[in-house]
Parts: structure tokens; sequence; C-alpha cells
């Protein structure tokens, strides 16, 4: 039987010279590739009790709604700023160059549920430790954050220090 390894292309010099993309296209287009991804990230939720699945914008969205719709919990959108209708609120977080801002709708987490963030890869983790803040300030507690990828080398899960991280595949 084919492993998710097996279905990740890893792409050179994408999207500059020097870094190696991994390509999650490559697992979502073949049925196969994509019932293992969603399969092997919902059993890292095995033994967690969560009331909200949160994914980020937009390969979370990807990963996060199949996995709430299986466990019949609701999904919500974790967006890039601007992109929702409602009163939201929003944290900023550095990128290599600049930076960035997401959101979520303020009625979206109540105060005390527990909330599964849900995202495709995590490299530095800048990109999920706000999101944390983000449902925190919501009043939601974050009982586990669940990638299909982590680039180890980038050191993402030492900024998550205290926090439950489960990726499915790990690079060096
Ligand atoms: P971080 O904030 O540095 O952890 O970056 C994580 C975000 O960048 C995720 O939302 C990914 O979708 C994206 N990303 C970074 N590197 C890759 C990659 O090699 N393949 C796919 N997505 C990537």
């Amino acid at each position: 039987m084919k492993k998710i390894e097996d279905y990740v292309l890893s792409i050179p010099d994408f999207p500059e010279p020097g870094v190696i993309f991994r390509d999650i296209t490559s697992v979502l287009q073949d049925a196969d590739g994509l019932q293992l991804a969603i399969d092997s990230m919902q059993d890292c939720l095995k033994d967690i009790d969560v009331d909200v699945i949160a994914g980020t914008e937009s390969r979370g969205f990807i990963f996060g709604v199949p996995i709430a719709y299986n466990l019949h919990k609701p999904f919500v959108p974790i967006r890039k700023k601007g992109k929702l209708p409602r009163e939201t609120v929003s944290v900023s977080y550095d990128l290599e160059y600049g930076s960035a801002e997401i959101e979520m709708h303020k009625d979206s987490i109540k105060p005390g549920q527990k909330v599964v963030i849900v995202d495709d890869l995590i490299a530095t983790g800048g990109t999920i430790e706000a999101a944390i803040k983000l449902v925190e300030q919501l009043g939601g507690e974050v009982v586990k954050v669940v990638f299909l990828m982590e680039l180890a080398g980038l050191k993402g899960r030492e900024r998550l220090n205290g926090y439950d991280v489960a990726s499915v595949i790990c690079y060096d």
C-alpha cells in the first residue's frame, strides 16, 4: 500500500531558487491519496474531545472541512484580511518580507469551546501561531493542531511550545 510520502511531489526551486516546495495537489488529485490524507489527519484526533474544527486559508480548508464533516462538527474558516462579511477579530503576523493579517468571525467560536486547527503544512509556524492567537482571542481553547506535513528544519514546532501538535509526515 502506498504511503502519503509517495503522493507528495517535491518541486525544486519553487517559488524561488533554493526552496523545495512540497506539493499537496499531487496528493489531492489521486483518489487514494486524498482519502489517505484525510483519514491520517483525522486519526490524529482519535482521543481528542473537540467542539469546532478551524482551518487556515486556503489549504487548511481542503483538509479541515472533510474532517469536520466526518466528525459531525462545525467548520470555521480563518481567512486573510477583508474576506469575511460580518464582524471579525484579527491578528497581524510577520512574514519573511512584510506582514499579513488573518481574521475570524467574532461569533464563530464561543468562549470555552475546544478547537482543533488544521492546515496543510507547518514551515516556520508563523501562520499557525497567529491562528492560535485568534482562536484564543475569542476565548477558544486550542486542544490540538494538525498538519499533513511538517518541515522540521524550520523549527515551527518550537514556536508552538505547550500546544499539542501533530503532523502526518515530516521532512528534514
Ligand atoms: P509558516 O507560516 O512558515 O509555517 O508557513 C506555512 C504556510 O505556508 C502554510 O499555510 C503552507 O500552505 C505554506 N507553505 C510553506 N511552504 C510550503 C511548501 O513547501 N508546500 C506547501 N505549502 C507551503
